[in-house]
Formats: C-alpha cells, sequence, structure tokens
C-alpha cells in the first residue's frame, strides 16, 4: 500500500494546527503509521531539502524548519502521495485553493505550514531519513484497501 511522508513544520506547530491537519487526514481515511513530534537540526534538514540546495531561499527554508519542533508522520492509503498533495494544496498560499491546508491556513509561501512528499519515490525515501527505526505495522479495518480493480 502507498505511503507518504508528511511534516507539520514549525508555524503549524506553533498555530496549534496539528490536531486539525491530522483530522483532515483520518477523515478522508488515510491511515496514520507513523508519528512523532522532534527537533531537526540543520544538517538534517539540509539532507530533507538537498534537492532544493541550489534554490535561493534554500538557507531561509532550513532556517525555517529548524526553528521549532515539527510533526512528522507517515500517511498510508491508496494514492496518498497525490491526493495528499491536494489535501495540502499549492506550494504558494497565495494560489492555494479554499479547503486546502494551505489555503486555509498559510498566506506566505515562507510559512506554508506542512510538506508533502511529491511522489512515490521521495516519499520511500523521506520515509527512511525521518524514520529510520521503523513505523507501526497495522491494517485498517475500516478501509481494507484493494489489491485489484
Ligand atoms: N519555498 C520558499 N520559497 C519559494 C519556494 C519554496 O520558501 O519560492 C519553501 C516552501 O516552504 C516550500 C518549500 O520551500 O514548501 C519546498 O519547496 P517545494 O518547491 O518542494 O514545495 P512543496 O513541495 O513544499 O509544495
Ligand atoms: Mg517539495
Amino acid at each position: 500500500m502507498e505511503q507518504t511522508f508528511i511534516m507539520i513544520k514549525p508555524d503549524g506547530v506553533q498555530r496549534g494546527l496539528v490536531g486539525e491537519i491530522i483530522s483532515r487526514f483520518e477523515k478522508k481515511g488515510f491511515s496514520l503509521k507513523g508519528l512523532k513530534l522532534i527537533n531537526v537540526d540543520r544538517p538534517f534538514a539540509e539532507k530533507h531539502y538537498a534537492d532544493l540546495s541550489a534554490k535561493p531561499f534554500f538557507n531561509g527554508l532550513v532556517e525555517y524548519i529548524i526553528s521549532g519542533p515539527v510533526v512528522a508522520m507517515v500517511w498510508e492509503g491508496k494514492n496518498v502521495v497525490v491526493t495528499g498533495r491536494k489535501i495540502i494544496g499549492a506550494t504558494n498560499p497565495a494560489e492555494s485553493a479554499p479547503g486546502t491546508i494551505r489555503g486555509d491556513f498559510a498566506i506566505d509561501i515562507g510559512r506554508n505550514v506542512i510538506h508533502g512528499s511529491d511522489a512515490v519515490e521521495s516519499a520511500r525515501k523521506e520515509i527512511a531519513l525521518w524514520f529510520p527505526e521503523g513505523i507501526v505495522t497495522w491494517q485498517s479495518s475500516a478501509h481494507p484497501g484493494s489489491t485489484s480493480s
């Protein structure tokens, strides 16, 4: 079953949006498979965002991510990577539709509340980076999933 890595960024934690964000993924029907509140250090944040190291906003982005605790999560379910990105909304909150997390709770691209993996392969890498200890294995009885159509 497909999994994605979701992180509530420091502004989301500071603003008390943790429950709201978890609730949206839960109510959609996705299954929570990993969850922890942690402070990450600079080398770790730089590794997570390594693909963006050449971007002009990279240093500011790393400062933002290490500015306070984040909530790291693994969510599982059919098409959870793409659907998770839809729940999150566009990168720039000015372009995120109302009803999405960024559309409802953010204004600035530099404080956009949440991260979600952009592909199944990056999700696999990010889950391995953030959860080296592994994640809990359990099957949802409410949403048993399907292996055939
Ligand atoms: N970001 C920024 N300025 C930009 C573009 C991105 O500060 O012009 C930040 C923003 O927090 C974004 C993160 O860098 O969420 C990662 O950028 P990416 O393009 O991967 O967007 P995402 O996948 O988070 O939507
Ligand atoms: Mg991204």
